[in-house]
């Protein structure tokens, strides 16, 4: 039997590379229908290869997960990387918040990196820095254009299969294609097969990071598409304030049990933003997020799940 991980999914058809890095289009049989499995990228299944020369097969088994993500539907991750522009697009915090949330509701570590450190400002660095390292995430700044940075995101990445996801417009084609050079090789003989007049940015697609794989060690990343759907499941007024672990600290100091930290008085969290001690961009989008699901049906969560 050959092993390899699933590197696209598109139309019944998957894209499996295997070790020797030959990429084989296969059809999972009956089996997993059965079993209500869907082969997922990032799965590491074995194949039974059915004619060697056109790279054709078929996938036999799907070997156990390590965990699998719901939003983007990606199996054995271990980290995610979110990418955002510092300036030209300035960041959507409500998307970035989203996208912290979602990752949270599913364990995965993330990594905020902002991009384009070329052309920002000390003070919008600083921002950006003070408001999300206070959260506990690792904040990074890089520029692609310049190749700054990039060597401290490489050692992160190092031996992990890391899902990276970003709006459009923050350089996200131009990191991948600083990390994988060949990802034209890597996918351009897939595409040609796949294409097929289908509109195929909507897939996830993961990526061997050659340089970043050595001496037994290896790299994926994987392209999620964008976020046009960044729902959030199970999240209520109620449990919202979970996801902003920064406020924990001030909640004491609220007058009220069980405060919601937006129109009560004397609240501890609103004192802190006040003071500076809380960033005003995350209290803000907490504003508008708790906004948002106080206008919600009450089982929108649990429907679009
Ligand atoms: P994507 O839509 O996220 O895939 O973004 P692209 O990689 O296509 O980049 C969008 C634009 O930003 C392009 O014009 C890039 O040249 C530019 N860009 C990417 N990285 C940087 C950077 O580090 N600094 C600056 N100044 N521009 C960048
Ligand atoms: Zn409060």
């Amino acid at each position: 039997m050959n092993k390899g991980r699933i590197v696209k999914g598109i139309a019944g058809f998957y894209y499996i590379e295997t070790e020797n890095t030959n990429i084989y289009e296969c059809k999972a049989k009956g089996i997993f229908r059965k079993d209500n499995i869907k082969p997922l990228v990032g799965d590491v299944v074995g194949i039974d290869i059915i004619d060697e020369e056109k790279k054709l097969g078929n996938i036999t088994e799907i070997l156990p997960r390590k965990n699998l993500l719901i939003r983007p539907p990606v199996a054995n991750v271990d980290q995610a990387v979110i990418l955002f522009a510092i300036v030209k697009p300035n960041p959507n915090y409500n998307l970035l918040d989203r996208f912290l949330i979602m990752m949270r509701q599913q364990n995965l570590p993330v990594i905020i990196c902002f991009n384009k450190q070329d052309i920002a400002s000390e003070e919008e660095q600083k921002e950006l820095y003070d408001a999300y390292e206070k959260c506990g995430y690792k904040v990074l700044f890089i520029s692609v254009k310049e190749e700054k940075g990039l060597d401290e995101l490489k050692e992160l990445l190092k031996g992990k299969t890391t899902t990276l996801a970003g709006p459009s417009g923050v350089g996200k084609s131009s990191l991948l294609n600083k990390l994988v050079p060949d990802a034209q090789m890597q996918i351009g003989e897939l595409s040609r097969k796949i294409e097929r007049g289908k509109n195929t940015t909507r897939h996830s697609e993961l990526f061997y990071v050659k340089e970043l794989s050595k001496g037994g060690v290896h790299t994926f990343v994987i392209d999620t598409p964008g976020f046009t759907s960044l729902g959030m499941f199970d999240l209520t007024t109620d449990n919202l304030m979970n996801y902003y672990p920064e406020f924990e600290a001030f909640e004491p100091e609220c007058r009220f049990g069980g405060c919601s930290h937006i129109a009560e008085p004397d609240c501890g969290v609103k004192r802190a933003v006040e003071e500076g001690k809380i960033a005003k961009v995350r209290y803000d989008n907490y504003k508008v997020l708790y906004e948002e699901l106080k206008n919600m049906k009450p089982d929108y969560g649990k429907k679009t799940r």
